[in-house]
């Protein structure tokens, strides 16, 4: 306490500062009071394992110890499986960790994961329909081995390590993987699960992907602040949200990582030459179940937190498609093109030209504008027929459209859209897209991983992932 004789203060400030003292007690008392009364928006928790070492057979039983000991502590969690995890399992006879994996959900991790070549460096050199043919015809198969092993089809994929390619998307549409879930950089939308090119997102949710390290005693104290730090920051964000921590079952039994022992820098291993990764002692495993085990049981005993699986997602976020009129749409796209509320630019875009709400791709290609003079009315007419043509026909938004043999982009055809007053002429206008600042830029830094070519640069892909951002938008509960 501090003697008031210290201080020479007049009558009238001191009065002032009582006033201020009672109401800021005021506001701490109602502070407690709301959040005592208030009734809790619920955290949604995700917990998944990558489960992909197809080299080491101790991981088939890392994997089974931990699907045991999260049925003990009532927890159900995803496993995104391999291809290559899923049939080695089969031939070792594992019925027993299929069986126990299975009755949690199951998802996909790639067909081969760590063989080169891994989803960047095949895609990289593919646009958008020859990307997502390829993409299909080297994943497809391993999605249907795990579907036939386990009995029920993957909820959800998440790339190999950072080996991402957009041209995924529309090949797990048409593989009936509906839900997208990773932790990785190259889009990303306020943290939080977003909606791109149709596929339902959980990815770079970065301070809500907390984990407990499973090495020293000390990983546990520092896996559960940052959790708590996670559950902190989204109650004062006000609603629900989502927080996600993901393992890999051999990091249980391993101190490195298998793939990075057999296929450093895309090179090619087979498997007679396949060499085991550095095994932990019994000790430091036994230590890792301890803190991963109590990490989990502190999850569990927070208030609010529910453990949900992605194949929950679906019935969790609402659908994708949204009605937005033209009006919002206008507004829109005189400030920036950009999504706005529950609607994507493409949701906007679709409104301004009268198409009927539906999901569509961005385009497949980035197009100038070369048109200079105001577009007649009937020229610009004829322009936005070809747009819903293209929309209508091939799902995808066109990257631009045509005014006599000139190009007129995608963006100056939404912001032309946006300031038509029904004029003669319509001047010709480009349009800063907004949405693209949700794609990373750094090409080497986002594709950085032990399996990729040194140095590989993954720009083609974001540039790619840059178009389909028409379609990016945060994905919101159906209640
Ligand atoms: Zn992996």
């Amino acid at each position: 306490m501090v003697p008031a004789n210290k201080f020479v203060v007049n009558a009238e400030i001191s009065d002032t500062l009582s006033v201020m003292r009672s109401l800021a007690s005021l506001l701490v008392f109602c502070t407690v009071l709301a959040g005592a009364q208030a009734p809790q928006e619920p955290i949604y928790y995700l917990l998944w394992f990558d489960t992909e070492d197809y080299i080491t057979p101790a991981s088939d039983d890392a994997a089974l110890r931990l699907a045991k000991e999260l049925d003990q502590l009532g927890v159900r969690a995803t496993f995104k499986v391999v291809g290559e995890k899923a049939r080695v399992l089969e031939k070792r006879g594992r019925r027993d960790v299929i069986q126990a994996l299975a009755k949690h959900d199951i998802g996909y991790h790639s067909n081969n994961h760590s063989i080169p070549p891994s989803p960047s460096v095949y895609l990289r050199p593919l646009g958008w329909l020859e990307g997502a043919a390829e993409f299909e015809r080297r994943e497809g198969p391993g999605a249907r081995d795990v579907a036939r092993i386990f009995g029920q089809t993957p909820s959800c994929y998440g790339q190999p390590g950072n080996s991402w390619g957009p041209q995924s998307l529309p090949a797990l549409r048409k593989m009936g993987i509906p839900a997208y879930m990773d932790e990785a950089s190259q889009v990303g939308l306020n943290q939080q699960p977003f909606w791109y090119s149709g596929i339902l997102h959980v990815l770079n949710l970065r301070q809500f992907s907390p984990r407990a390290n499973l090495n020293r005693p000390e990983d546990l104290e520092e896996g559960i602040r940052k959790f708590d730090a996670a559950v902190a920051e989204l109650r004062q964000r006000g609603g629900p949200g989502f927080i996600q921590s993901y393992y890999h079952p051999t990091e249980w039994v391993t101190t490195e990582f298998w793939d990075g022992v057999n296929f450093r820098h895309g090179r090619y291993t087979a498997p007679a030459d396949y060499k085991m990764p550095q095994a932990r002692t019994p000790e430091a495993t036994a230590q890792a179940y301890r803190i991963f085990l109590d990490f989990v049981r502190h999850v569990k005993q927070t208030p609010g937190i529910r453990f949900v699986t992605a194949r929950d997602l679906p019935g969790l976020l609402a659908d994708p498609v949204t009605r937005p009129t033209a009006a919002q749409a206008r507004e829109q796209f005189r400030t920036a093109i950009d999504m706005v509320g529950a609607h994507s630019a493409a949701d906007l875009l679709l409104a301004l030209l009268g198409v009927v709400p539906r999901q569509v791709d961005g385009p497949s290609e980035r197009v100038p504008t070369t048109v200079s003079a105001p577009v007649t009315r009937v020229k610009f007419e004829y322009a936005k027929r070809q747009a819903v043509e293209h929309i209508e026909q091939t799902g995808r938004l066109p990257s631009h459209v045509f005014v006599d043999t000139a190009t007129l982009s995608l963006a100056g055809l939404a912001t032309m859209l946006a300031y038509d007053d029904g004029a003669a002429a319509v001047p010709v206008r480009e349009g800063k897209l907004a949405f693209e600042r949700h794609i990373a830029k750094d090409g080497k830094k986002t594709f950085d991983w032990v399996i990729h070519p040194e140095g590989f640069d993954g720009s083609a892909l974001l540039e790619l992932g840059r178009l389909q951002a028409w379609t990016l938008k945060p994905a919101r509960l159906r209640h």
